[in-house]
């Protein structure tokens, strides 16, 4: 082989190479570059000679990270005068655009052993990590929905669970499950089934942050990674996507209803890791399946491992089945002379060997457990049978009824309400409704709504525990409620503490400026019950006023001079 080869002779040789070849002088300057380096960074010849031959910006290690100067292959070569190789580099264009290629950098010494040359030579790989990536986002996508799948959801979470300890933020996850989806796909195939969880996936997808996550984890499950998120902040984000999921879904032309069941478990409360986090969330997702459409957080005695609770919400159902809840009824007396009088309707359990059990226990367990629609139903009629009563005997008092909020989002309450008026043939004017601040925010505007349709059943409704929620002025302007109800952990310090007794003045002021009532609750003495007539309240609850009582224990509170007013 002949060791004089012209010039131009080599010069045709590097064009025919397929890979890129770019010689720089001592100084970093471009003495050569053959065809196939134009092409690949899409210069005329002429235009690559003597410059730089990127037009990009900057340069990435393979893991995205910046790659430093000394590390780019023809630097590193040309100060260390040693060869690099196979070194993976990408050039990122001002467009985002990214261009891969394979490296090899091979220095030319002089007789002293100095560097005179570099020779780079390099493959653009950008396809071939295009293909790479693709299988990659297959095997860690559903192919579906396009949203990352079980293992993908497993490694953010473990990494967002990282971040959440370093920075000591919180971290919710949420796991969620469609009910009834299984009938949809069975009655309209797997076809609309498809569209159906694609259509879901967009509307949980919907409104999140960038540094959410939401996954398929398979069937009609989803789950959620919410960065940050405590508690509360899980609850709304669970309720936003139990609205969204509200507007009916179109099956082949058709109105469905699907609604969706949404466990929450919270780092670090509930677990430190992603295994721990994401059992207890789907526990807490099973808790919520009880209630169709509703939301869980997980609770330690929820854990079947942990309590009795499944066998006190046995019991519970029976109870409620078998009309042995009872309700007591606690007098609301007005400060002034002609104040309407009413009664609280408080629901008691009284449990064969637990005895009594606080409707501070029962009720969150007939909410998880479905139980609570049927709970209001006969606390609902048992009050109104009362009232019907108390009317034959010429004692009108108007009764109050608390509401959960599962009740309140019940589409069906104006109807059910409506109907057990009209059994008991009691004129609307006797009944109130007690619901409290915070079921406000849940879904405002449909609670708007509810509450205009009992209003004009000619049913009252009371903001029960105000000032412990955040409902913006403008919000309760708007609100058809006769009544706020101040929470008795203001009134009852008012006596000792200053600042409680100055915010019972300003919801006082507040709820009149609203033009409603104001109801002062949890007096326990005179000088409370003095410092809320003082403060402006309308009227007074309390133990000082009078306890929870049966109610055949009204007339006799009555006659020791309390009085009543005609309702109509
Ligand atoms: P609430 O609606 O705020 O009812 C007032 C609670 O304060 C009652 O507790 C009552 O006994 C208590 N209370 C009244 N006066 C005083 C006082 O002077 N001092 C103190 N320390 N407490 C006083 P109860 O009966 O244990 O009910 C607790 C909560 O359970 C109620 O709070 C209500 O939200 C809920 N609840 C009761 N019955 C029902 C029901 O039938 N359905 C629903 N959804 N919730 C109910
Ligand atoms: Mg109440
Ligand atoms: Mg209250």
């Amino acid at each position: 082989m002949s060791t004089s080869r012209s010039e131009n002779d080599l010069a045709a040789i590097y064009d025919a190479m397929a890979c890129g070849v770019v010689v720089r002088d001592a100084a970093g300057a471009v003495v050569f570059a053959n065809a196939a380096a134009k092409r690949i960074f899409g210069r005329a010849p002429e235009e690559l000679d003597g410059v730089e031959p990127t037009g990009e910006d900057r340069r990435i290690r393979e893991d995205g990270t910046t790659m430093p100067d000394d590390e780019v292959p023809n630097v590193a070569a040309q100060t260390r005068g040693e060869s690099i190789r196979n070194v993976m580099m990408g050039m990122v264009r001002a467009d985002g655009y990214v261009r891969w290629l394979l490296v090899d950098a091979v220095p030319i010494k002089d007789a002293f052993g100095r560097v005179r040359e570099v020779v780079s030579s390099f493959t653009d790989v950008t396809d071939r990590k295009k293909a790479e990536h693709e299988l990659e986002r297959l095997a860690l996508h559903d192919p579906l929905t396009g949203l990352p799948n079980r293992s993908l959801l497993l490694d953010r979470l473990e990494q967002a669970l990282r971040t959440a300890r370093r920075l000591s933020t919180p971290l919710a996850l949420l796991v969620m499950d469609l009910d009834r989806f299984k009938e949809i796909n069975d009655t309209f195939g797997h076809p609309a089934g498809d569209l159906l969880i694609r259509e879901v996936a967009e509307r949980i997808s919907a409104d999140l942050r960038e540094t959410d996550t939401v996954a398929r984890l398979g069937g009609d499950e989803f789950a959620l990674i919410l960065p940050g998120a405590d508690e509360g902040g899980a609850g709304h984000v669970a309720q936003k996507i139990i609205a969204a999921l509200q507007r009916p879904f179109d099956v082949e032309g058709r109105a469905h209803e699907i609604a969706i069941s949404i466990g929450i478990a919270v780092s670090p409360q509930h677990g430190e890791d992603a295994e721990t986090l994401m059992r207890r969330a789907d526990m807490a997702m099973y808790v919520a399946k009880r209630t169709p459409g509703g939301s869980a957080v997980y609770a330690e005695h929820n854990d079947p491992e942990g309590s009795n609770q499944l066998a006190l919400m046995a019991e519970l159902r029976h109870t409620i089945e078998a009309d042995e809840l009872h309700v007591v009824y606690q007098p609301i007396v007005g400060f002034n002379e002609g104040e309407v009088m009413r009664v609280e309707a408080l629901a008691r359990w009284r449990h064969p060997s637990r005895g009594l059990v606080a409707p501070g226990e029962f009720i969150p367990l007939a909410e998880r457990s479905g139980l609570v629609q049927s709970l209001f139903s006969r606390v609902l009629a048992m009050t109104l049978a009362q009232c019907a009563e108390w009317k034959r005997a010429n004692v009108p008092l108007q009764a109050a009824v608390n509401l959960s909020i599962r009740n309140l989002l019940d589409p069906d309450l104006p109807r059910i309400v409506g109907v057990a008026l009209e059994r008991a043939k009691i004129p609307p004017g006797w009944l109130a409704f007690e619901i409290t601040e915070t079921m406000l925010m849940a879904e405002p505007n449909r609670v708007l709504r509810t509450l205009a349709e009992l209003r004009d059943l000619g049913v009252q409704v009371a903001i029960d525990d105000f000032g412990v929620g955040y409902s913006s002025l403008a919000y309760l302007q708007r609100l058809p409620a006769y009544a706020v109800k101040i929470d008795r952990s203001f009134v009852g310090r008012m006596t000792r503490d200053h600042g409680s007794s100055e915010i019972v003045k300003v919801i006082t002021n507040l709820g009149h400026a609203l033009g409603m009532k104001v109801v002062a609750e949890g007096i326990e003495d005179q000088a409370t019950y003095d410092a809320c007539a003082a403060a402006g309240c309308d009227s007074a609850q309390g133990f000082f006023v009078g306890r929870p009582m049966v109610a055949t224990a009204i007339p006799a509170w009555l006659a020791q001079g309390h009085r009543t007013v005609t309702i109509n």
